[in-house]
């Protein structure tokens, strides 16, 4: 009865959303019929900005031969063209010049935000906040979409369990479950609830799949991994991304188990379109359709063409395969034209749907390019994520929160000093140096102190070059010295540049760049009230420093309000709640390191030599996954279970604030399926929840485990649950938490 009165209420909605989308299949039907292959083909490839629009026509070169193409409605979609005269400029030349008219889409790497930035994904991701992450993406989505863009190619979602692949910047961390929570969150923000309103961009989840296994952490390499990984570990946070509605995939430029991941059917039409019915369109990554060739996987630019479409990969960005070789692959029947027609309707949909075949020009809005850029209200906002994203690693002592006015301060580090580098790698839109500084935090939270840089450790850098480190020289450390023996307590600023993580970027050493850790060290000789405030775009092997210093910050690279933040969490203005979202490994030799791994039958000591270790090293992480300290501590008692509906089984614990200020913690809860067909992780991550709680307030957090929580995927990609016994954890990290187990009949 009541399904029937609520199914009545939405029905008018439900309809008229049907109606809607019957209406643009048969406008894309119409359309289909009037394009020739050529213009079907057109769709399908996206160039590069290749010309400044505000001057002449570009004469001679590809540039002419681009110009040309769009001309005659060969290019279906732009990337890196932003900027509202821009935008109206190539749309008006294509809406009003080509035959059809149909309008390009406008798409640009908006990962951290366009010109306000929030912290990095990575940085986000430890704040285990929803809500906060989502915001962050809808801000993105407005300032971007205020110069003309309507989609942006985020949000990654990769997972990767190797911190020296310099892209664990740009997504969610080692977790599949946190990084499916999360690619649903970011989906939905930039995206709204209506993606026709001019303030949304379409999304693209990427890079499908398993660029964040790449060997060894080298950018671009190889990825082998085995159908219980692909399915239980790569896929689901594409599937969540697919289930929140995303409108775009990306793929990648990495092999796959020896087939490209553009030339891979199986990912692309079989899974994604087929298994999952993914209806919006699969774009390439940048020239990976013409990088089959030297993959040795086609043999030259057109077969690369075919192979492409036939895998399901719907647009070329900018390797010119399809607009130069598709039209012969179909006249030589080599590629079906009903490829061509699927790819096109799913291309043309987006565009419907984000309302461009209504108004080409929506996003061109002049007046909201200049009101949205560096909004006041997006700087609050990320200053309030920049706040989620810190994670206190150590605090020994209680010695933060400092207390103001009551000692004297003394600053080290280039990085505190640099108003760039915490605006992280990926942020083409932004300008630089607006970040505020370390030293510019402080002061604006009118906290004394004196500054002592130490050796420049870095040079200038940008998103183009790698950046230089200097090894040598040692001058202005003992400057740096001098000033911490005659101060109470020494913030040291150190860690990664902000262009030395992000594409391009692996690194083989995990260690401070540079003289950071001699000057660290020569600091520590004459003052041990030390603060470590680490500036970094991925886990480092920071094992000297997490002995010897009592109070360590992670704050990665926080965005356009990094020193803000930093000083109100340096000052007890703000109780960080962050949590890793990946392992900080000690060594680079124990990489891959991450806490959902499998036993490997031999976990104990009961030999000297013949179990699992090092010789040289423990088995143990620096800091584990889901780690995190707060200004107050948390206590967790009274696991309960209640496992009578197997449908849904009950988890709860009472976490108590027993410290001495508010503070928010993330619950999290782990299971272990101790016996299954396919053999299970050690422990993985099913839920978690944030929540505040005052001095001595106490409160009981429940779980629910369904047959989502506590299935998996066999080899044959069925997901299965299974009976028998499982061991569940309620705890403040992957490592510490109370345990107890239950078993499904
Ligand atoms: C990256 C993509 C990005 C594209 C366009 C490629 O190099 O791998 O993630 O979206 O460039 O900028």
């Amino acid at each position: 009865y009541y399904l029937l009165i609520i199914s009545l209420y939405f029905a008018p909605f439900n309809n008229c959303v049907m109606a809607q989308e019957k209406s643009i299949e048969k406008n894309i039907d119409s359309l289909l019929q009037q394009m020739t292959l050529e213009e079907k083909v057109g769709q399908m490839n996206q160039y590069n900005g290749f010309w400044d629009v505000t001057g002449p026509a570009p004469k001679g070169g590809n540039a002419e031969i681009k110009y040309e193409h769009l001309k005659k409605g060969l290019v279906g979609s732009m990337l890196n063209v932003v900027g509202t005269e821009e935008v109206r400029k190539l749309q008006k030349l294509v809406v009003e010049e080509t035959r059809l008219g149909i309008p390009l889409i406008f798409g640009y790497d908006v990962i951290h935000g366009y010109k306000t930035l929030a912290p990095i994904p990575l940085a986000e991701a430890a704040s285990w906040d929803m809500e906060a992450i989502e915001n962050s993406a809808k801000i993105a989505a407005q300032e971007a979409s205020a110069v003309g863009l309507n989609w942006t190619f985020a949000p990654m979602v990769d997972i990767s369990r190797d911190p020296r692949w310099g892209r664990v910047m740009e997504g969610g961390g080692e977790d599949t479950f946190l990084g499916a929570k999360i690619a649903e969150a970011r989906v939905k923000g930039f995206q709204g609830d209506d993606l026709s309103k001019p303030n949304t961009l379409a999304a693209c989840a990427k890079h499908f799949a398993a660029y964040g296994f790449a060997e060894a952490g080298k950018e671009y390499n190889t990825a082998d991994i085995g159908t219980s990984t692909l399915y239980n570990t790569v896929l689901p946070p594409f599937n969540a991304a697919v289930d929140a509605d995303v409108k775009t995939i990306m793929n990648g430029f990495n092999i796959l188990n020896g087939i490209p991941v553009t030339g891979n059917k199986m990912l692309q039409r079989d899974i994604l379109k087929e298994k999952w019915g993914f209806d919006g369109f699969v774009i390439s990554d940048w020239s990976s359709v013409g990088e089959m060739v030297p993959h040795g996987f086609a043999e030259d630019l057109k077969h690369a063409a075919e192979l492409g479409v036939k895998a399901g990969s719907d647009m070329d960005m900018e390797s010119s395969a399809y607009v130069l070789h598709l039209v012969e692959n179909v006249k030589e029947g080599k590629v079906d034209e009903s490829l061509i027609d699927d790819a096109v309707r799913r291309i043309l949909r987006v565009k419907y749907e984000l309302g461009l075949f209504d108004d080409p020009y929506r996003y061109c809005d002049e007046e909201r390019e200049k009101e949205e850029l560096y909004h006041k209200k997006h700087q609050a906002a990320v200053l309030d994520m920049a706040l989620k994203s810190i994670v206190l690693l150590k605090n020994d002592n209680d010695l933060l929160p400092l207390k103001k006015g009551q000692q004297k301060i003394a600053v080290i580090g280039q990085l505190a000093d640099d108003n760039n580098s915490s605006l992280g790698s990926w942020r083409l839109g932004s300008d630089d140096n607006t970040g505020v500084s370390v030293l510019e935090g402080l002061k604006n939270h009118s906290i004394n102190f004196s500054y002592s840089q130490g050796p420049k450790v870095f040079e200038d850098a940008n998103f183009l070059n790698e950046v230089k480190v200097n090894h040598t020289n040692t001058s202005g450390i003992e400057e740096a010295v001098a000033l911490a023996k005659k101060s109470d307590v020494v913030l040291m600023v150190l860690g990664e540049h902000g262009f030395q993580s992000g594409e391009g970027r692996s690194r083989t050493k995990l260690d401070l760049p540079g003289l950071q850790l001699d000057l660290l060290k020569a600091v520590h000789e004459v003052n041990k009230n030390i603060v470590l405030i680490l500036m970094n775009g991925r886990p480092l092997t920071i094992n000297w420093e997490a002995e010897n210093i009592p109070a360590i910050l992670e704050t990665w690279q926080l965005g356009s309000q990094a020193g803000n933040a930093i000083a109100k969490v340096l000052f007890g203005d703000h109780n960080p709640s962050g949590k890793l979202p990946m392992t900080f490994p000690r060594s680079v030799g124990q990489i891959p390191i991450y806490y959902n791994h499998f036993s490997t039958g031999r976990p104990d000591p009961e030999s000297t030599v013949f179990w699992t270790h090092y010789g040289d090293e423990k088995n143990e992480p620096l800091f584990h996954f889901g780690h995190g300290l707060s200004y107050t501590e948390f206590k967790y008692s009274n696991l309960k279970i209640d496992a009578t509906d197997e449908k849904a089984i009950k988890v709860s614990a009472t976490i108590q604030n027993i410290g001495g200020v508010t503070g928010k913690e993330v619950v999290q809860l782990y299971i272990h399926d101790k016996v299954a067909s396919v053999a299970r992780p050690v422990k993985e991550l099913k839920g978690f929840q944030k929540i505040s709680l005052d001095q001595g307030a106490s409160q009981e957090v429940t779980f629910v485990l369904t047959d989502k929580e506590l299935g998996f995927y066999n080899h044959d990609y069925e997901f299965v649950v299974e009976p028998g016994t499982f061991e569940v954890m309620i705890g403040t990290s992957s490592q510490e938490g109370l345990t107890g187990t239950f078993v499904l009949k």
